[in-house]
């Protein structure tokens, strides 16, 4: 192994307001947390992802994860009671498999660039340690009373960031021979004899601590969330005997059924394909292919919980899906409210974000005589931009 990233989520820190610490609240529909690990996980060669975590909150660290199966995210280590305890502790969860290279970074820096992450594990790699940092740029004052009193100088001094990077071997045994308190890993490791590098850090890489910051966090998301993309999808099933329909994943009793491959459940299949639309991501039948025996019968909601696991692998969200089916029979309208609910459920989206209506054909055509029902639908969905 030749860089891992340990991430310091022991502290239960609430001082942004709010029931649970601030690593776990939610920006942006994620926890903190989740962001800060998946961004770990898109540095360039990184080999393993560590978190350490406080002991009561192996429940909500659980929930965290629930988004991301990545077998480089370690099973997660208890943190100790200063913040250098737990880094040391997981320094010490990672020696059996030592890295080369270990980054050391807050869970409540979201927002550290995988360039960020490669120029620190660099300097680590070649035996120096190095921290992400800026420099001060605002005038300095020494207050006194409440008042400015003296101004201090502020020529050569930098605001550390992390992450913070460093040969790991040197940094554990310098952790286990120095209990002293410290500013941050690189006092530990300068008190050790290393030499530490500043690397240039980044604005959009502040620290979440005031409902403030999760303010500002929350506005960063949103300009990074603004590539925006529509998808649309059609689809027509014809009738056959039989005695109920599926439509948007709702079991409808009529005197006809529909004739597919699956359970010809004209909406869902509409909206699936809007769903890959968007994210120029293929079709049904090309990740489901009808040659294939598995999916005969298959229920349709496979398929769209497929479409909607293939926008979050890209980061994405769905921000909302518009579904018309077109049909003289059944009627639609009392079935709308569940339909929404079932696709609701089906990609976890909040029933808001989604529309079903219906219209005749005014008997014209192959739906007007009841030959068969098709289905168009629109999904918008929102990508980071890279
Ligand atoms: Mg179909």
């Amino acid at each position: 192994m030749r860089v891992a990233t340990i991430i310091v989520a022991a502290g239960q820190g609430t001082r942004l307001g709010g029931e649970v610490a601030k690593q776990y609240q939610l920006l942006g529909g994620e926890p903190v947390l989740t962001r800060a690990i998946k961004g770990a996980l898109a540095a360039p060669q990184m080999d393993a992802v560590l978190v350490a975590i406080h002991p009561d909150a192996g429940a909500l660290y659980e929930e965290s994860i629930a988004p991301i199966s990545d077998q480089r995210l370690l099973p997660p280590v208890h943190g100790g009671e200063q913040r250098s305890d737990t880094v040391r502790l997981a320094l010490e969860a990672l020696a059996d498999d030592p890295p080369a290279a270990v980054l050391i970074h807050d869970a409540a820096r979201p927002f550290a660039s995988p360039a960020l992450y490669a120029a620190l594990a660099e300097q680590a790699l070649k035996g120096d340690g190095a921290i992400a940092a800026e420099p001060v740029v605002d005038a300095l004052w020494r207050e006194a009373d409440g008042l400015a009193d003296t101004p201090a100088p502020r020529a050569g001094l930098w605001r550390a960031q992390t992450p913070q990077a460093f040969p790991f071997t040197t940094l554990l045994a310098a952790h286990r021979a120095d209990r002293e308190p410290a500013l941050d890993d690189a006092e530990v490791f300068r008190r050790a004899g290393g030499t530490v590098h500043l690397v240039p850090g980044e604005p959009e890489n502040f620290k979440i601590t005031t409902a403030a910051d999760m303010d500002r966090a929350a506005r960063i998301l949103e300009g990074a969330m603004s590539d925006i993309r529509l998808g649309h999808g059609f689809d027509v099933h014809r009738f056959c005997p039989g005695d109920h329909v599926w439509l948007c994943g709702v079991r409808i009793g009529h005197d006809q059924g529909l004739e597919g491959h699956s359970d010809a459940d004209v909406g869902l299949h509409a909206l699936t394909d809007a769903i890959y639309g968007a994210i120029g991501d293929g079709d049904i039948g090309q990740h489901f292919p009808p040659s294939d025996p598995q999916w005969k019968g298959a229920e349709s909601h496979v398929f769209l919980a497929h479409a909607g696991e293939r926008v979050a692998a890209r980061g994405g969200r769905i921000a909302n899906l518009d579904v018309t089916l077109l049909c003289e029979r059944p009627k639609i309208g009392a079935h709308a409210a569940a339909m929404k609910a079932r696709i609701g459920e089906i990609l976890a989206l909040e029933p808001g974000r989604i529309s079903i209506k219906a219209t005749t054909m005014e008997r014209m055509g192959f739906v007007g005589r009841e030959e068969g029902m098709g289905a168009l639908a629109t999904a918008t969905v929102t990508l980071g931009r890279s």
